[in-house]
């Protein structure tokens, strides 16, 4: 089984279509959202609708569609992601609204080996940064392989007992991970629409239970033209930036 994981789209439709080109190519079985299909980004219907085609796929929710679409108020969220989600919820068609209010709630057993969560396993808006949040989340965790989104941040955990490795990407090198590697997995893909660890090209991941790796990969998209949708939307410059520079 190969499931392709998607997270953190963010309304980025040019980054969407760029993974989804290179990757439902190579016989992906089943799709897995890990959350935030909107805010940020220019396109939250068009990015919906395009996940809403995707036969086989999974979806969470993530801490921006429960605001985009009403569930929760924005107090928690900083400046521009306040004004972009304020911008989504405006921007959302009736029925993308009704999609995402009824998105599911991670975490979410996919099968033996896999879980997928927004946050963490036991708060779908709590964010692992570092080895003590990583120790946490596996302690909640009820599979093998627990896949999570929410930093933007490429990385994965193993635990072996009391022991801890921490691997990330490198530059123009994608990340592959044995699962065959004694103990349990943390593990984010990076993210689609918004990558927040330096490098600005989409993230993604690609699980094959049947040689039983995870592979973090990225695809270059046309930047250039989200940041001209932001723009021409009056969404905040900041949001245009960070996306060349990945941060
Ligand atoms: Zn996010």
């Amino acid at each position: 089984m190969r499931y392709l994981v998607l997270s953190d789209i963010h309304a980025n439709l040019e980054a969407l279509d760029a993974v989804l080109a290179a990757a439902l190519n190579s016989s992906i079985n089943r799709v897995l959202v890990l959350g935030d299909l909107v805010g940020y980004g220019p396109d939250p219907n068009a990015v919906v609708d395009r996940i809403r085609t995707i036969a086989n796929a999974s979806v969470i929710r993530g801490n921006h569609d429960k605001v985009a679409a009403g569930l929760e108020g924005s107090d928690r969220f900083n400046h521009a992601a306040r004004i972009a989600v304020d911008w989504t919820a405006r921007a959302l068609t009736a029925d993308t609204r009704v999609y995402l209010a009824a998105l599911t709630k991670g975490p979410q057993a996919i099968d033996e080996l896999i879980e997928v969560c927004h946050g963490t396993p036991f708060d779908e808006d709590v964010y692992i940064f570092d080895e003590l949040d990583a120790r946490r989340a596996l302690r909640a965790a009820s599979r093998r392989l627990c896949l999570f989104g929410h930093t933007h941040v490429a990385v994965a955990y193993r635990t072996s007992g009391d022991e801890m490795h921490v691997s990330f990407p490198r530059r123009n090198e994608p990340l592959s991970i044995n699962l065959a590697a004694p103990g349990h997995w943390l593990v984010n893909c990076g993210a689609v629409g918004q990558p927040r660890d330096g490098d600005w090209r989409a993230g993604y991941g690609v699980v094959d239970t049947d040689a039983g790796t995870v592979t973090l990969l990225r695809e270059e998209y046309d930047v250039a033209t989200t940041q001209a949708k932001i723009l021409a939307a009056r969404l905040p410059e900041a949001l245009a930036q960070r996306l060349r520079l990945g941060r």
